[in-house]
């Protein structure tokens, strides 16, 4: 791994920096790398410490830290999920997270995430559907066309060969823009008036919606035979986007049972409910997709070795970018054992400017 300089400066990616990152590797192809470093840790899965997010909810939405350790490295996520706020000219989901060295526990880079949850999401899901969609799969239904959106149709491209998109939103704006975005990216794509007409001729469904809600985005009749879901907005107790008529007809596939049986779609199904673990189709050690009829759900509600590939990721890629800045975030005083020293000098050198910055007589 290319080496960062001086261990006590730790490196942070601003949202400017992580956008000049993405843009100077370029989307589609910073979704295909991002996609290879999950895809990898999946098939290390017994490697990770794992544990469901530490969720803090309230009202309006959702506050989490999101955990995990390949003994190595360590890395956290703080996201939050607010799906009222946009009405107030705020994001629904932000996010920021750190990648720490587990042998002094010192901290690596700590990143925005907000940016790079998009992009996470967007490759796991392409990773997903890459073992679930159903082959030659071109054409792709996106439900939800907020700040996900264009993340989720660029990924499926990239990586599936989705070609056409077809997008519905309640509100005509969100599509109207999403249409916009990807406009000239080499997809063509309609705008739908319902999510009946979105899914209609669709291999492959995703569903990105936000509220907080036990919402119907789609119901039983809408999903025909063969077709991949892929439900993204689903991810908090209480908040679900398909009818329990589709689940009972799909073979599930999900991130970590534990967490996504509180947070995914199968919250609305026995504790028990059989499901797959997607690290096992990804290691081969179990089927993804297994005929022509198959309806294959995968049940995403975003998982902390995500977070951590991607963090991965990025730090592989900063080296010699200059695209970070130095934070002076530890401590470093001489002597170890000294901070309490370290304070007293500041203390001398603090006393020694003010005295020079009285000007004479
Ligand atoms: P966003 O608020 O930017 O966009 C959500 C869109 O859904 C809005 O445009 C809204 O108008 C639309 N919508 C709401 N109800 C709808 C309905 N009934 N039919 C059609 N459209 C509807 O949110 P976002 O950042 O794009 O996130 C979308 C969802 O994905 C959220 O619920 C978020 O929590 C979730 N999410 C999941 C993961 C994951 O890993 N699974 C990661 C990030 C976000």
């Amino acid at each position: 791994m290319p080496a960062l300089p001086n261990l006590n400066i730790v490196p942070f990616i601003s949202v400017e920096n992580m956008m000049d990152l993405v843009l100077n590797v370029g989307v589609e192809n910073f979704l295909t790398e991002l996609s290879a470093y999950i895809e990898a840790d999946f098939r290390r899965w017994e490697a990770f410490d794992k544990v469901p997010r530490i969720a803090s909810h309230s009202q309006e939405g959702v506050i989490e830290l999101m955990p995990t350790s390949d003994g190595t490295l360590y890395g956290f996520k703080y996201v939050n999920g607010h799906p009222k706020n946009t009405r107030t000219g705020r994001q629904t989901v932000t996010a920021f997270g750190v990648l720490s060295d587990v042998d002094s526990g010192y901290p690596l880079l700590i990143s925005e995430m907000t940016i790079l949850t998009a992009l996470r999401t967007a490759a796991t899901s392409a990773v997903a559907a890459k073992y679930l969609a159903p082959e030659g799969a071109d054409c792709m239904a996106i439900i939800g066309n907020g700040a996900q959106s264009e993340f989720q149709a660029i990924a499926f491209k990239a990586l599936v060969g989705i070609k056409k998109l077809r997008l519905y939103d309640i509100d005509p704006h969100a599509t109207e823009r999403c249409a916009k975005n990807l406009s000239g990216m080499g997809f063509e794509i309609i705008r739908c008036q319902s999510s009946q007409e979105a899914v209609e001729g669709a291999h492959v469904i995703t569903t990105a919606t936000a509220d907080k809600q036990n919402a119907t985005i789609l119901t039983d009749n809408m999903v025909g035979p063969g077709v991949h879901i892929n439900a993204v907005g689903g991810d908090c107790p209480g908040k679900t986007e398909l009818h329990k008529d589709i689940l009972l007809r799909s073979d599930i596939f999900v991130e970590y049972p534990p967490q996504t049986r509180v947070e995914g779609e199968i919250q609305q199904m026995p504790a028990d409910y059989p499901v797959t673990e997607l690290w096992q189709v990804i290691s081969g050690l179990t089927t993804g997709r297994t005929g022509n009829t198959q309806v294959t759900l995968f049940d995403s509600v975003g998982f902390a070795t995500e977070d951590f590939s991607a963090l991965r990721y990025i730090r592989d890629k900063l080296a010699g970018t200059g695209l970070y800045e130095n934070l002076d975030l530890l401590a470093d005083p001489d002597e170890p054992r000294d901070l309490f020293g370290m304070l007293l000098r500041r203390e001398v050198s603090r006393k020694a400017t003010m005295r020079n910055s009285i000007p004479n007589g």
